[in-house]
């Protein structure tokens, strides 16, 4: 997986890396909303502050 990643970054910009990078991790214990930054902790699909689908 990690080797597929590699692959997938290799034609990006930085700026495109830096966002790819932001992805929303569903695994972390604790999850920071791309669209508002508020912090929760992993469990709802949902963003509990502004309803972001994270799913
Ligand atoms: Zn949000």
């Amino acid at each position: 997986m990690a080797l597929l990643r590699e692959a997938e970054l290799e034609g990006m910009s930085p700026e495109e890396r830096a966002a790819a990078e932001k992805v929303v991790d569903l695994d972390a214990e604790e999850i920071e909303c791309p669209a508002c930054g508020h912090r929760f902790a992993s469990g709802p699909e949902r963003c509990p502050d502004c309803g972001l689908r994270l799913g």
